[in-house]
């Protein structure tokens, strides 16, 4: 069995990230090395493996692993970082994130879901991650300034007091755009001032909170 998971692991590697130009060795050993099933509820954990978002209840998904590839990748992460991740969701990408920085800030606002990840987080023996239930739209400031940011909800726009909150030198990835459909954004704080680019376009899960969108009762 866990053999198994290791394979279709690894396959996942080879065929979804190594196929598609993801490069950073370090990412790819670190998604090498994450049981990405043991993220997910028994009854889909067959298809942990397989290259899409999958559901993780209260209507949020974990994203499909390319993203997750992607996105850590244009982090440019070395090891001694401090990152604020906001959606911690099922605790996965957290999870790749430890594997490659000191320290990881995360933030959910759904209590059932940021309970479940720091379980899982902690059962596999993640002591560099802190989880914190609360709107993340308004970042962590406290443990300010972040040299790296990871927003996995599509947000109508870059939130203020994330890119206050990052370091200058700093890199933010944020898919932006409507409560649908978004483009992958990379943002830089340079001493010139702020630069954006677009990496991709991108389906998340709506970011809910002050400076997201309004929640949606249905
Ligand atoms: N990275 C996650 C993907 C989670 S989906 C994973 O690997 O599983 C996005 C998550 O963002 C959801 O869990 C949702 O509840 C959460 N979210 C949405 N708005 C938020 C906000 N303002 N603050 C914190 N979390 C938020």
């Amino acid at each position: 069995m866990a053999n198994d998971y290791e394979r279709a692991r690894l396959k996942m590697v080879d065929e979804q990230l190594v196929a598609r130009g993801i490069k950073d060795p370090r990412v790819l050993s670190a998604m090498g090395r994450v049981p990405r099933h043991l993220f997910i509820e028994e009854a889909l954990r067959d298809r942990a493996y397989g290259d899409h978002a999958l559901p993780i209840g209260e209507r949020q998904t974990i994203s499909q692993p390319y993203m997750v590839a992607l996105m850590t990748e244009a982090l440019e992460l070395k090891g001694s970082e401090r990152v604020l991740e906001i959606g911690t969701g099922s605790g996965y990408q957290t999870a790749v994130l430890a594997e490659l920085a000191a320290r990881i800030y995360s933030i959910e606002r759904i209590a059932g879901l940021a309970d479940k990840a720091r379980w899982v987080l902690a059962s596999l023996g993640y002591r560099n991650v802190a989880v914190k239930i609360f709107d993340g739209t308004y970042g962590w400031k406290d443990q300010s300034p972040f040299d790296a940011i990871l927003v996995t909800a599509g947000s109508p726009e870059v939130p203020p007091p994330l890119l206050e909150q990052l370091k200058e030198g700093g890199r933010m990835l944020i898919p932006v755009g409507d409560r649908t459909t978004q483009v992958l954004k990379k943002v830089t704080k340079t001493p010139a001032g702020v630069e954006q680019s677009s990496l991709t376009g991108c389906v998340f899960v709506p970011l809910i909170g002050g400076h997201g969108w309004v929640a949606e009762n249905a």
